[in-house]
């Protein structure tokens, strides 16, 4: 990590050039939560404390509270209950979240990830014919809405590092929800092709003017419904959302949703725990930049600590350990070993990952993915010669030594979400990614039918689930849909320490469905390997596989590169990938932030 320390750019400067460039740089988008323009980010340089989120207004919420002395984690939440009003389509109370906490001494990993509802059974996306529901049918409506665990996961973070009132945190998503904000660039154009959203009464109300069409960017949209629930929030606490009149409402939303209802119930609600988890860890050497670190990420239901930690791992037993940035990019010989490596990966985390709760990790302990004996006989499957073709088909392993009686998951669509990086000035640093999984989650707003208009939307967590609970032959799928069970995740909120002395040096994550892994993966490279700064690293192209296709970012990398990778036998496609990356890294002089140009995020501090 080699940060430049460049001037911080003044806020009012970026959001003026974010308008400019989303209004007139957008290119259509076909991803499920799309994209939406490049914008140049510069990279901010802090002193004491910083918060790096997707929307300036919830970066600025964030920062009042880290102003007032507040912590990490009361920043956090005042930067999600923001995001809930700013940037509805990704997260907010309706969802799901994991939070990685290190306090000076120890790493804590906070599982708020939406749970199956108690009448789920295994065939919950499965259609008539018994075969698995096409995915956009299985989205909308009340079918997919898991039980929301982000309130409850961020008041247990707040009962064991809140330094200020639990209420204090939420007064200014209650401003800005009475007061009105202005629709971003980036949510108009989402909203824009969204014909879904506008089928739920509550919604259509909300963000479609009274002739059906989708409030512009600048219009200033106020959100009273949210108002007056997280006021209560502020108040009493979760139990405000999680039961009572906001418990019926969702409940009612779900259970009579016109053409696809779900089961979700009171209890479900009410009884509802946010956990905290070991986090985890595993050693990464970066070869060029010759440093050893120590990195900490979620465990399962999350697969993103795992796969990453297995790429990284792979990758160091190849030819591209070595290899530099070409051009300041990485090169074809690079990209076919990574994605030798993720397509390994990928295999393990479709054939084993899933709820702790409900499946046994392979030798018992999911640290036996992330072996180093285990990595090395992987390893063994890549070849390694100068003109190695890609691996006709990338099996999972047998960690520890045994075979495990689950079938492999089928690939799926995952996609949404937001990520929090905050460092305060009391050596607290997090990493939140939080979610309500597709873009505008299941496309249900909940309100309490009390005459306000707005309220806030619930997940499509559920559509994580395998839609197919046992393969062909009846082997069981180990991220089947089971009652109370929590969807297995991608989302891979990650801190880095200096292995010698354990100081934290990084905090990073992204949104993006099952990229999410290939967007952190990126980073964590460009920043530890290739001696770029955060936004360096940020800015680099995105790229990964998930067993699949090789997918490069759209108009990224040369077509010589395309082409050698092509040679190599990879199946290449070109595609938008937006990732929503923010990162904060130690400096010498503090801390250095980036925010991802694909989106619109800012990082604050002093
Ligand atoms: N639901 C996805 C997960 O938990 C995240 C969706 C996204 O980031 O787009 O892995």
């Amino acid at each position: 990590m080699r940060p430049l320390l460049l001037a911080p750019l003044r806020l009012a400067t970026l959001l003026a050039a974010t308008s400019l460039c989303l209004l007139a740089c957008t290119s259509p988008p076909p991803q499920p939560e799309g994209a939406s323009g490049w914008v140049h980010k510069p990279g901010w340089a802090t002193h004491t404390y910083a918060v790096a989120a997707a929307n300036p207004l919830a970066t600025q919420a964030g920062q009042q509270m880290l102003q007032k002395g507040g912590s990490a984690v009361d920043a956090a939440i005042a930067v999600q209950m923001v995001l809930a009003l700013v940037e509805p389509q990704s997260s907010g109370l309706g969802g799901g979240a994991f939070l990685l906490h290190f306090d000076g001494h120890r790493t804590q990993a906070f599982d708020g990830r939406e749970s199956a509802p108690s009448g789920a059974t295994p065939g919950l996306f499965l259609g008539p014919n018994g075969k698995p529901m096409a995915f956009n049918d299985a989205v909308v409506g009340g079918r997919s809405v898991g039980v929301p665990g982000t309130l409850r996961m961020l008041a247990l973070a707040h009962r064991q590092h809140g330094r200020l009132p639990w209420s204090a945190l939420f007064e200014p998503a209650i401003r800005l929800a009475t007061m009105g904000f202005a629709i971003s660039p980036r949510m108009a154009t989402l909203l824009a092709d969204e014909p879904a959203l506008k089928a739920d009464p509550v919604a259509a109300a909300y963000f479609f003017n009274p002739h059906g069409q989708p409030w512009p960017a600048g219009h200033v949209l106020r959100n009273p419904e949210l108002a007056a629930v997280l006021t209560d929030i502020a108040q009493r606490g979760p139990d405000a959302l999680m039961t009572g009149a906001v418990a019926r409402s969702i409940t009612s939303a779900v259970q009579h949703h016109s053409s696809n209802p779900g089961t979700l119930s009171e209890h479900d609600l009410a009884t509802y725990s946010a956990v905290v988890r070991e986090p985890l860890c595993f050693d990464y050497h970066a070869p060029i930049e010759q440093r050893d670190y120590r990195l900490c990420g979620m465990p399962p239901p999350s697969s993103g600590a795992i796969a990453i930690g297995q790429i990284l791992g792979l990758l160091n037993h190849t030819p591209a350990a070595t290899l530099p940035l070409q051009s300041g990019l990485p090169s074809g010989d690079w990209l076919h070993f990574y994605t030798e490596a993720s397509r390994l990966a990928f295999a393990d985390r479709a054939q084993f990952v899933a709820d702790p709760d409900f499946v046994q990790p392979p030798a018992g302990d999911w640290n036996s993915l992330l072996d180093p004996n285990y990595l090395a006989e992987r390893a063994g499957r890549i070849d390694n010669s100068p003109a190695a073709k890609a691996m006709p088909f990338a099996p999972a392993g047998q960690p520890g030594g045994l075979s495990v009686g689950y079938a492999p998951m089928p690939d799926q669509v995952e996609h949404g979400t937001s990520h929090i990086s905050v460092v305060d000035a009391y050596g607290n640093a997090l990493a939140m990614t939080t979610t309500i999984e597709g873009g505008w989650g299941a496309h249900l707003m909940v309100n309490r039918g009390q005459g306000l208009v707005g309220g806030f939307l619930l997940n499509n967590e559920l559509t994580d689930f395998s839609f197919q609970p046992f393969d062909a032959s009846g082997k069981p799928i180990a991220n089947r849909v089971e009652p109370g069970k929590r969807p297995r995740s991608s989302m891979s909120p990650t801190l880095v320490f200096d292995k010698a002395t354990g100081q934290l040096l990084a905090s990073t994550g992204s949104p993006g469905g099952a990229f999410i892994i290939h967007f952190t993966a990126k980073t964590l490279v460009g920043m530890l390997n290739w001696g770029l700064n955060a936004q360096q690293a940020i800015n680099l192209p995105n790229f990964g596989t998930l067993g699949g296709p090789l997918m490069l970012e759209d108009s990224r990398f040369a077509p010589a590169t395309v082409l050698a990778l092509q040679a190599r036998g990879h199946t290449v496609v070109q595609a938008p990938l937006p990732s929503g990356l923010q990162a904060i890294e130690r400096t010498e002089t503090g801390y250095f932030g980036g925010a991802d140009p694909r989106r619109e995020g800012v990082v604050l501090g002093d």
